[in-house]
């Protein structure tokens, strides 16, 4: 794409899509400015948000330095995304001390003892470029470095597993029957091949090779490979007791960063991720929610979408991102914000939340 052309296209999806942040904070004389190569590596990054001008965010980092040499160009956008004013100096801050805070739903109410729980965090490693910028030997350098770590946890008392690989001829290969069970089963990630979003930055190249999961015993632990970000590693149970789940994913991480090379850091920005909407503490934490009243048995989702901003959540439907509601409205609510709050203000947010439209359904 030519200089002209990005600054044609932006200009048209700013008129048509304003909700398109690349666009939206798309800077032509600062974009005029840069050198040529600096001008292609942020093309790039912004292939994707102009490539598809429906995109809510429109950009993707291709190595974790980029948040500091483009940030004229990306931090507004990231400002603008986490709710975050212009002036205020970015902090990102840790707390997983659960202990202050009793998050159980079944305390709001008996019918929300039972829903499903999860909580991941993106995680790269500082060793790789991110995902839209991996050679395909850098990918499987990655999953085999990953499952050297994962050989370290098979026999853990409370992490023990399986390493499951989808690259053809790894020695931990699971057949397409495995692999379909196990993303109708909500654990492993879906074929990224068939989005758009993802084949514009790059990030689903080379598909399937360098992609797997690693699950625990108890199928309540897992880490994805070579998904958007290096590594998203959660915990997922069925319950209402936020605290447990979180207890079991701050457990995890620790021994898995003692198994890894360092992650990828930013002095402003936290955990560094392929998505700029993950910045920060990288973590989303969502519930699976029947909302019949609120998305008229799941066809509409536009009211309990507006319910939930104001909350400071967002509403994907029941397969992930990009998806529909399920049966009785079923809806997956999550916090949307993750840079400059703590992991346990974003637990707080998501039981908030949940309690708030949970009054609405029931009202
Ligand atoms: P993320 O981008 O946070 O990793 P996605 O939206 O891509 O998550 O969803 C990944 C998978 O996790 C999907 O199958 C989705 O349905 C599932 N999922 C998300 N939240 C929950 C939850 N609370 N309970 C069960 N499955 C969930
Ligand atoms: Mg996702």
């Amino acid at each position: 794409m030519t200089l002209d052309q990005v600054i044609a296209a932006n200009r048209a999806t700013r008129q048509k899509h304003p909700e398109n942040l690349m666009a939206r904070h798309f800077d032509e004389d600062y974009f005029r400015g840069l050198d040529e190569p600096s001008r292609q590596r942020l093309t790039r990054i912004i292939a994707s948000g102009i490539e598809n001008p429906d995109s809510q965010m429109g950009a993707y980092a291709m190595n974790p330095d980029d948040y500091d040499k483009f940030a004229p160009m990306l931090d507004p956008m990231i400002r603008d995304f986490h709710g975050l004013p212009v002036e205020t100096a970015i902090a990102q801050q840790h707390d997983w001390d659960t202990s202050s805070t009793s998050c159980d739903l079944g305390a709001i109410d008996r019918r929300l003892k039972d829903v499903s729980m999860r909580v991941r965090v993106a995680r790269n490693l500082s060793t790789f470029p991110l995902p839209g910028a991996m050679s395909k030997e850098q990918r499987v350098a990655l999953e085999d470095l990953a499952a050297a770590a994962f050989e370290n946890l098979r026999e853990d008392a409370l992490f023990g597993g399986r390493y499951l690989s989808i690259t053809p001829g790894s020695p931990h290969e699971i057949d397409a029957e495995e692999y379909d069970r196990r993303v109708g089963a909500h654990q492993m990630f879906k074929d990224m091949s068939g989005d758009s979003y993802l084949n514009t930055a790059g990030i689903s190249a080379d598909w399937p090779h360098g992609r797997g999961m690693y699950v625990s015993k108890a199928e309540d632990f897992l880490v994805w490979v070579g998904e958007e970000d290096h590594l998203r590693i959660m915990a997922m149970q069925r319950g209402g007791n936020l605290n447990a789940m979180f207890e079991r994913l701050r457990i995890g991480l620790e021994r898995l960063q003692d198994l890894l090379p360092a992650f990828a850091t930013s002095p402003s920005y936290g955990n560094v991720t392929s998505c700029p909407t993950n910045l920060g503490a990288g973590m989303r934490a969502s519930l699976h929610m029947k909302l019949p009243k609120l998305t008229s048995n799941g066809h509409d989702l536009a009211r309990v979408k507006r319910e939930a901003k104001t909350l400071g959540l967002a509403v994907r439907g029941a397969g992930g991102e990009h998806s529909d509601a399920g049966q009785d409205g079923l809806v997956d609510i999550s916090p949307s914000a993750r840079l400059g709050v703590t992991e346990m203000k974003i637990m707080r947010r998501l039981y908030g939340g949940a309690a708030a439209l949970w009054e609405m359904e029931t009202a």
